[in-house]
């Protein structure tokens, strides 16, 4: 069963799983609500969480239809996205952020124009399109979800 989870101002977001509710009570996004059924009760050795059938996240959160939230591109945010691993080779620890279609050919900034990438691959690929430098990214680029911002898995502009 799924937990509907509410904007501030009580407004449904969107269905989301008990864990991942859970974890937003956990990281304090969101609370319980009390005029809820309890789902599932999470323990460790430490404390209990309480997920309610519907939780609410303590801060407003502004959303387009479709419940994807605008969420302001970064570097920072790619890397984080893409958990500084190279798209292309799988390096670890890969910190700068490579575009897809070159600046030079117009490529912008966008979460789907650009990957995290090793130092290497992003001094290879330059400004080729990937075909011409034969490579492949491992997965298509996503842009951030709800979930993503709110459990803090991307950071927001500056941080
Ligand atoms: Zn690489």
């Amino acid at each position: 069963m799924q937990v509907a989870l509410l904007n501030a101002d009580g407004q449904p977001l969107q269905l989301i799983t008990q864990e991942k509710a859970a974890l937003l009570l956990y990281k304090g996004v969101a609370l319980a609500c009390d005029n809820h059924e309890v789902a599932k009760v999470f323990r460790s050795i430490s404390e209990s969480i309480v997920v309610t059938k519907a939780i609410q996240l303590v801060k407003f959160v502004k959303y387009i239809y479709d419940h994807k939230v605008e969420v302001a591109w970064s570097k920072k945010g790619v890397i984080n996205r893409d958990k500084a691993v190279c798209q292309y080779c799988g390096k670890e620890g890969s910190k700068t952020v490579d575009h897809i279609t070159p600046k030079s050919k117009g490529g912008r900034n966008t979460w789907l124009n650009t990957v995290a990438s090793c130092k290497s691959c992003n001094t290879f690929k330059d400004c080729k399109s990937l075909r011409k430098a034969g490579m492949k990214l491992r997965k298509q680029p996503k842009r951030p979800t709800l979930f993503d911002v709110l459990s803090g898995a991307i950071y927001l502009k500056g941080g």
